[in-house]
């Protein structure tokens, strides 16, 4: 064992782990000695083979696919998960005065329901088992909100309120819940701006730069680990200081 391993074992729930912020944070935990299981709609069957995980697909938005991931999880280690971290996420970017009814409820249902749903089927087995581990990949958007994106701020601001009042309700059991607010990072979503667009946003990082997917995650390793015991009902912002002024 190295010196960052100090997961004991332990199962963690990663959903959206197929690239991106959420393979990651799938990897990272995986060095830190925690058995992974990787979700996303498609499966991660690659990601998990590779870091010695368990695939375990299921469309995170409903309540059967929350239930066949964790079914997958929960059978695939034989035991419960301990670590949940909800990072699946969509856009479907438009002004609000065009946005469609569909643009808006998928991105709800993706950012904010499914952590809604993880969470209630989560924290069954965690109170019980007195330990817990809650991380909620939001957004600096869902903080000082962005024109084109109302419904991704509002079910990223939701996600925020859903954490804090978990946080409050589990603080008994020793089960924290914990938001971890990236910038602008480099994956897919962000790939599929403009250029133009993503140079105006890395205009106004003070760092002068984009984040890097590992840099979130190793925040989202700290939340979910041992050493974060006595944090919760937290929004760390992951943003190279792009909400400084805000
Ligand atoms: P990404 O590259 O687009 O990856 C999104 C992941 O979510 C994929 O694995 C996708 O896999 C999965 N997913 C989407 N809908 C799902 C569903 N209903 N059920 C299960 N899995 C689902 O995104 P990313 O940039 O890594 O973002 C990850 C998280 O960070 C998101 O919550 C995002 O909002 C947040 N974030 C990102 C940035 C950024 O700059 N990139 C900034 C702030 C916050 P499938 O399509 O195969 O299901």
């Amino acid at each position: 064992m190295t010196a960052t391993q100090t997961g004991d074992g332990r199962v963690a729930l990663v959903t959206g782990a197929s690239r991106g912020i959420g393979a990651a944070i799938a990897r990272r935990l995986a060095a830190g000695g925690h058995r992974v299981a990787c979700n996303s709609r498609s499966g991660c069957a690659e990601l998990a083979s590779e870091i010695g995980g368990v695939d375990a697909p299921g469309d995170v938005a409903t309540a059967d696919g929350v239930e066949a991931a964790f079914a997958a999880a929960e059978s695939g280690f034989a035991a419960k998960v301990e670590i949940l971290v909800n990072n699946a996420g969509i856009t479907r970017d438009g002004l609000l005065l065009r946005m469609s009814d569909e643009d808006w409820d998928a991105v709800v249902s993706t950012n904010l329901t499914a952590a809604m749903l993880t969470t209630r089927r989560a924290l069954r087995t965690m109170i019980r088992g007195r330990h817990g581990r809650i991380v909620n990949v939001a957004s600096v958007t869902g903080l000082i909100g962005n024109l084109g994106q109302a419904n991704y701020a509002a079910a990223k601001a939701g996600l925020v309120g859903l954490t804090k009042s978990v946080a409050a309700e589990v603080a008994s059991r020793n089960v924290t819940a914990n938001v971890v607010a990236p910038g602008f990072v480099t994956t897919d979503m962000t790939a599929a701006l403009a250029e133009s667009v993503q140079e105006h946003y890395v205009g106004k990082i003070p760092m002068g730069r984009m984040g890097t997917a590992d840099e979130v995650a190793e925040c989202v390793a700290f939340l979910a680990s041992d050493a974060a015991s006595y944090v919760t009902g937290a929004v760390l912002t992951v943003d190279g200081g792009l909400c400084l002024g805000h």
